[in-house]
């Protein structure tokens, strides 16, 4: 069995009856049992124990209260909308250092907040008239005070794909990589588009091979802001490689033998795969047989 996927796995109930019952709602708001999520920006402040800070609701933070979920005592747990004019870099990772502090279970729900936080800071104003919107929903969507439009969180679809070929699955690196990591192809699904026709044409673009036979592996939420990244596998009709180095520095097919020696560390092997939460590792684990 792979480890377990990153970012999946939050404990909490979400709740969904409370978002649309503004009296429970306002219960939940003033439980004395409530807790909020310790933010900074959007990166999470490490609890004493280490995990998630949880503090208690603040009456006098103005901030609007949305609601993460309830635990199975019925407590609320919520978090804040970011301070006014916070400086929120969503694609920022150096909170990614700090992850390894976290339980899955406390790493999906820190997430999800983050995204809806992030996703907040940066709607403030309707995108169908420019009026101002203010949050409704518990958290969970905004509305214009100008044109009345609802506008929901968002999450980005991303395919992200191993193809295979005679035994072999191809890896390839951005520049931006660290030296010697090779990763599982990847790219936004466009309108219009299913999930295998995005594998399909991500592959041809970026590396130039032809594929059949897309088939669905597992998803992970990355909130670097809000994608949903979908796994999956496809089947290459030819090996040869015709790179997009514009995305792609270089990209090598290699064997259940090399995909094993990379997870396991050994310098010898012939690429660095990616870190523990990320799909693309989840993906390689899979496909090798890897137990870790
Ligand atoms: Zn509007």
């Amino acid at each position: 069995m792979p480890n377990p996927l990153g970012f999946v796995g939050a404990w909490l109930d979400r709740a969904d009856q409370l978002r649309t019952d503004p009296q429970a709602f306002a219960a939940a708001c003033v439980d004395p049992r409530a807790r909020c999520l310790a933010l900074d920006g959007v990166d999470f402040v490490p609890g004493d124990g280490g995990g998630l800070r949880w503090e208690p609701l603040d009456p006098a933070d103005d901030r609007t209260l949305m609601l993460l979920g309830r635990d199975d005592r019925g407590i609320p747990y919520f978090v804040r909308e970011a301070p006014r004019g916070a400086r929120i870099d969503a694609r920022s990772r150096t909170v990614m250092r700090l992850l390894p502090l976290l339980s899955p279970q406390d790493l999906a729900l820190y997430g999800g907040a983050r995204s809806l936080v992030d996703w907040h800071a940066r709607h403030g104003f309707c995108a169908v008239c420019g009026s101002p919107t203010g949050i409704f929903r518990a958290g969970w969507g905004r509305r214009c005070g100008g044109c009345g439009a609802e506008h929901f969180p968002r999450v980005d679809p991303v395919v992200i794909m191993l193809a295979e070929h005679d035994g072999r699955v191809l890896v390839g690196r951005q520049r931006q990589f660290p030296p010697g990591m090779f990763s599982a192809l990847a790219g936004f699904v466009e309108p219009g588009e299913s999930l295998e026709e995005a594998v399909a044409r991500e592959l041809f673009e970026e590396a130039g091979i032809r594929v059949s036979d897309v088939t669905y592996v597992a998803s992970q939420p990355w909130p670097f802001p809000s994608s949903l990244m979908v796994g999956c596998r496809a089947v290459a009709t030819d090996p040869a490689l015709t790179l997009d180095e514009t995305e792609i520095e270089a990209a090598m097919w290699v064997d259940r033998a090399e995909v094993r020696a990379a997870l396991g560390g050994d310098m010898e092997a012939p690429f660095m795969v990616p870190p523990p939460l990320a799909i693309a590792r989840y993906l390689l684990e899979d496909w090798a047989g890897w137990t870790p």
